[in-house]
């Protein structure tokens, strides 16, 4: 315990995690290799729309799912608050049915506790369940450099594993193979693959089906994770689909489970809500297929010498962010996957994280902590959809945002030339001379090249007219990915008083102020199709902006034509209409 330079007391500094969570290169770099793929945006695609569409299906079905939803959401709500009592209670009731507890703060800690336990068991083998903490703690490896051999056996997981390569979802680790993909991995490194093997999904199943039973009816050791633990009774639960985890929790002389400290549950009661949610949600089933629960270890029934290892590595940390606490009431679902457009362009590998799409740009960087990880949080177009399918309702968004403010703050001292960016748009805008003069030159050091790029050519298909697609550095930050207005030919403001002072005119209200009633006989123009809309006329309600003009700072220097018609006022007419 420390203690600040006034006597008071601060609380111990929390762990952050560390392990599978933070990407070799930042997020934008890894999703423009991902979406220059046509193959795998075809694969993702075509498995995320079907799995979405099952999944609305399946919960419409149900007439309280908002009240589901709700009860989700409390009880997580009472598990973070009362976190370090479920724990122990957990940890009492778990030992007195014969299981040992052990306690890891970070990926370092739990992979040694579980290496040390299998080596005490004299196996150098060991088959898996489907488990996202023991990819997050990257324990294959530190079984492989210990002499161990772990063997995947949920199907998605077990052809990422022989093609080692990433996993891309939470729910189907290997949707971003396809068929042909799959029977080539298998022809390549399964040893005991049939010569004949097709890309027929029940062959590729029945394949790994007998890979698999040779691995369970061999190996003493099986290591698990765990969907809930139940705090009253001590008891681990599992879902999965395939009835191989369940070969896992039965078969083996030793099961030793990882489990987030995130993943109790008060009573068994509460179960009832998760085991309606999390089906539905994620396989789009009103059941799930293989629900296993075991408490300690009964003598000749199941596993012998059974270990449970409590994970922090950044769940505490989490915890102590009043606003992304939130983020570990996560059921793993993988709904939010499927219904985010930016997951279904770039796919799952891009997070370079074990946990992809909106939950890994929430949960990812909280973990590790946000410097670590500071580009996840803008893996997201903030549309919303991830909220509207959570069957907990984590306010992703919220989240994304809260992160988004703290990178930001972390990084206020530190020279940017965003800041400086902004801080020189700030001055030049806080004085009305200023801007004015700042579009006129911008206006005229751009007119050479309006004339050479001809103004009213899109750049890019779907993008604005009059529109740059590359600019040098640094503005080339902007069009890597946009395109960069053009100024107008002519400001708002000129174009107001240029009109006022044509013959028999009276002179106008100053723009910012009320217009006066619409003169009904007049239509007005059309908006500028190529430009960012100016300010609408305040005393009429604005047209409907131009979907395919991005507002951002490129267009300060194009102040565009009165957006929308019905303010009864003449339109520009065509010499001082900017196209
Ligand atoms: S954040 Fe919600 S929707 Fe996404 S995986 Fe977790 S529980 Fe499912």
């Amino acid at each position: 315990m420390s203690v600040a330079p006034q006597g008071r007391r601060l609380l111990p500094v929390l762990p952050h995690g560390s392990g599978h969570l933070a990407p070799p290169q930042p997020f934008p770099q890894r999703a423009r290799a991902a979406v220059a793929d046509p193959q795998l945006r075809a694969n993702i695609r075509r498995a995320t729309r079907t799995i979405r569409d099952k999944r609305a299906a399946a919960v419409s079905e149900v007439d309280d799912w908002e009240q589901l939803r709700e009860a989700g959401r409390t009880i997580k709500r009472r598990v973070a608050r009362h976190l370090p009592e479920l724990l122990e209670r957990f940890e009492r009731a778990a030992t007195a049915a014969g299981a040992t507890v052990h306690w890891a703060r970070d990926a370092a800690e739990a992979n040694r506790i579980v290496t040390d336990l299998v080596r005490a068991t004299g196996s150098d083998e060991v088959v898996k369940v489907k488990s996202m903490v023991t990819q997050e703690i990257e324990l294959n490896d530190a079984l492989a450099r210990a002499g161990i051999t772990a063997s995947e056996t949920d199907l998605a997981e077990l052809i990422v594993q022989l093609d080692d390569g990433e996993q891309s979802h939470i729910l189907v680790p290997a949707i971003h193979y396809n068929r042909a993909e799959i029977r080539e991995i298998f022809r390549r490194e399964m040893a005991d693959a049939p010569a004949d093997l097709t890309d027929d999904p029940a062959v590729l199943a029945e394949a790994a089906r007998r890979h698999l039973r040779r691995k369970f009816l061999s190996t003493r050791v099986a290591i698990s994770g765990a969907n809930f633990a139940v705090a009253d009774t001590g008891s681990l639960v599992v879902l999965e689909s395939e009835g191989n985890g369940r070969m896992c929790l039965t078969l083996p002389e030793t099961l030793i489970s990882v489990v987030g400290i995130e993943k109790l549950v008060p009573s068994f009661a509460d179960l009832e809500v998760f085991l309606q949610l999390l089906p539905r949600s994620s396989t789009a089933e009103r059941m799930n297929p293989y629900t296993s629960v075991w408490t300690g270890s009964v003598p000749g029934d199941g596993p012998s010498d059974v270990h449970i290892v409590l994970l922090d590595n950044g769940r505490s940390a989490t915890l102590a962010d009043t606003v992304g606490r939130q983020a570990l009431a996560c059921i793993r679902c993988s709904a939010c996957l499927n219904v985010c457009p930016v997951y279904e362009r770039t796919g799952g590998i891009a997070y370079g994280s074990v946990y992809p799409g909106p939950i890994g740009a929430i949960i990812s960087p909280q973990l590790t902590g946000i410097a670590a990880n500071k580009s996840l949080p803008y893996a997201s177009s903030l549309c919303g959809a991830c909220y509207e399918v959570c069957p907990v309702k984590i306010d992703i968004p919220e989240v994304l945002v809260h992160l988004r403010q703290s990178g930001v703050d972390g990084a206020r001292d530190r020279p940017s030339a965003e800041r400086t960016a902004m801080r020189t748009l700030s001055w030049v805008m806080s004085d009305q001379r200023r801007y004015e003069n700042a579009l006129r030159a911008a206006r005229i050091s751009t007119g050479p090249v309006a004339a050479l790029t001809g103004r009213g050519r899109r750049r890019r298909p779907g993008g604005p007219a009059g529109s740059l697609a590359h600019l040098p550095w640094p503005l080339s930050a902007w069009t890597t990915s946009r395109d960069a207005p053009l100024p107008a030919r002519q400001s708002f403001r000129d174009w107001w008083r240029a009109r006022d002072d044509r013959p028999g005119r009276s002179a106008a209200p100053d723009p910012g102020t009320p217009a006066g009633p619409p003169d009904p006989g007049t239509p007005a123009g059309p908006p500028d199709p190529g430009t960012p809309a100016g300010p609408p006329d305040p005393g009429t309600p604005a047209g409907p902006p131009d979907p395919g003009t991005p507002a951002g700072p490129a267009a300060l220097g194009s102040s565009a034509g009165p957006a929308g018609s019905g303010s009864g006022r003449p339109a520009p007419s065509e010499e001082h209409a900017d196209e």
